[in-house]
C-alpha cells in the first residue's frame, strides 16, 4: 500500500470542517470519501475499505463513541477520534472503545496528519514481521528480547519490558492507562496508574530518557502515554 494513495474516510457533521479535511488532504495526496452522519459513515466505511477513518465524537444522529463500539464488531480500520472538548473521560472511552489516536478541536492540519501518517505505518507494519526495532539510541530486538541504548545493552524488568514492548509497537499512537495495564499487568488492575506510572519512570531511568522532558516515553495527561519514535 502506498502511503500517497491511502483513502481517508471522514465522519464529521460540520460541513466547514470536512471541507477544510477533504481540501487538505487531497492536497496531501489522500482520496477522501465523507459522511455528514455515523450511521451513513458506517455502511461508507463497509463498501469504501478506507485505510483511516477520522470520526468526530459529537455526531447528529449516533454518537461517535457508538460508531466506535459497532465499527470494532467487524472492523481493524484504524480510527483518530475528533473530540471538542479537552475532556480527558470523553477520549480515554473513545481510545478503550477502539480508537487509534485522537486530536483535539481546533487543531492544525499537520497535527492531524502527522497522526494520519502514524496509523497508515502501524497498520502497514502490522502485516509485516518486525523483529527490530530502533528510536533513537534504542534498538529493541523482539525476537530476543533484548535492548540496547547506545550500543550498550540494558538490563529491563519482565514488566518493564513488556511496557516498551507494547508502547513500541505502538509508535505515535496514545495508549490508555487501561489498555497498558490489561497487557501489563492483566486484566484487574483497573485502579492501579500509580503503579504504572513508577514502572514508567524506572524504564525512562534505564533508557536514559529525562523524566522532565521525555523524548521517547511521552505522558498524555489524564489520558495514557505515546512512544515516540523521531
Ligand atoms: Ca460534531
Amino acid at each position: 500500500m502506498s502511503e500517497e494513495k491511502a483513502k481517508i474516510l471522514i465522519i464529521e457533521d460540520e460541513a466547514e470542517i470536512r471541507r477544510f479535511l477533504r481540501i487538505s488532504l487531497e492536497a496531501h495526496g489522500y482520496s477522501v470519501v465523507e459522511s455528514r452522519l455515523g450511521e451513513e459513515g458506517l455502511a461508507l466505511c463497509a463498501k469504501e475499505n478506507p485505510d483511516v477513518m477520522v470520526l468526530d465524537l459529537g455526531l447528529p444522529d449516533v454518537d461517535g463513541q457508538d460508531v466506535l463500539v459497532r465499527l470494532r464488531e467487524w472492523s481493524k480500520v484504524p480510527v483518530v477520534v475528533l473530540s471538542v472538548r479537552s475532556d480527558e473521560q470523553e477520549k480515554v472511552t473513545a481510545l478503550d472503545a477502539g480508537a487509534n489516536d485522537y486530536v483535539t478541536k481546533p487543531f492544525g492540519i499537520s497535527e492531524l496528519l502527522a497522526r494520519i501518517r502514524a496509523l497508515l505505518r502501524g497498520a502497514h507494519a502490522e502485516r509485516e514481521s518486525l523483529p527490530q526495532f530502533s528510536a533513537g539510541d534504542i534498538t529493541i530486538d523482539y525476537v530476543a528480547r533484548t535492548v540496547s541504548v547506545g550500543g550498550k545493552p540494558i538490563h529491563l524488568s519482565r514488566k518493564e519490558y513488556k511496557l516498551l514492548q507494547l508502547l513500541s509497537r505502538h509508535a505515535g499512537q496514545v495508549l490508555t492507562h487501561q489498555q497498558i495495564l490489561d497487557h501489563v499487568w492483566g486484566q484487574g488492575h483497573r485502579e492501579d496508574t500509580h503503579y504504572l506510572r513508577v514502572l514508567v519512570g524506572h524504564l525512562r531511568q534505564k533508557l536514559g530518557d529525562p523524566p522532565s522532558a521525555p523524548k521517547h516515553i511521552v505522558t498524555e495527561q489524564g489520558v495514557g502515554y505515546r512512544f515516540v519514535a523521531e
